[in-house]
């Protein structure tokens, strides 16, 4: 059988119910087999960076999951569709996004996946949420780069 896998997952919404909807997709990750959500950081908003519309609603999610990184890729897309997302130009607003930042100590450069997330690192709302849940992945280096975007934590 497959090693389990710890993974890091970045999930941001901006339209509709943010909130909820990225509430019913942590306990949809956690439902499917495969997938154990282990850790979630509390939810921030930021403005939005490489998008447009309102702020955002933001987490991370720690999985250990048995499924290969193009498998939870398919997951997360299959997630994202019946969230109603829809891609009508790049970068545009979104019910869901699920991004897969980090799978294990995996490296992939395919044209479908980047692994680790490859704008990870420049990004607070990933960094941020990360730093929370698990603070040995994001160094003070990186924390001090992103210094001047605004985030803020929501209660
Ligand atoms: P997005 O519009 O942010 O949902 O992402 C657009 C595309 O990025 C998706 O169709 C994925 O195939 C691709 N992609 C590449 N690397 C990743 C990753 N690490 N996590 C999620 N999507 C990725």
């Amino acid at each position: 059988m497959r090693p389990s896998v710890i993974a890091y997952l970045g999930l941001g919404a901006n339209l509709g119910d943010a909130r909820a909807t990225l509430d019913s997709a942590l306990r949809r990750l956690d439902q499917t087999p495969g997938i154990v959500v282990t850790a979630r950081s509390a939810y921030y908003r930021t403005a939005p960076m490489d998008s447009s519309g309102p702020d955002y609603t933001n987490a991370v999610a720690e999985l250990q999951t048995l499924l290969s990184a193009p498998e939870l890729l398919q997951c997360l897309h299959l997630m994202e569709a019946e969230a109603g997302r829809e891609r009508p130009y790049r970068n545009a607003p979104r019910t869901l996004d699920l991004d897969i930042l980090v799978y294990g100590d995996g490296r992939i450069d395919s044209p479908g996946l980047t692994i680790p997330h490859p704008r990870m690192g420049a990004r607070a709302f990933v960094l941020i949420p990360l730093a929370e849940i698990a603070p040995r992945r994001v160094s003070t280096e990186q924390l001090m780069s992103i210094q001047e975007q605004a985030i803020e934590r929501l209660p």
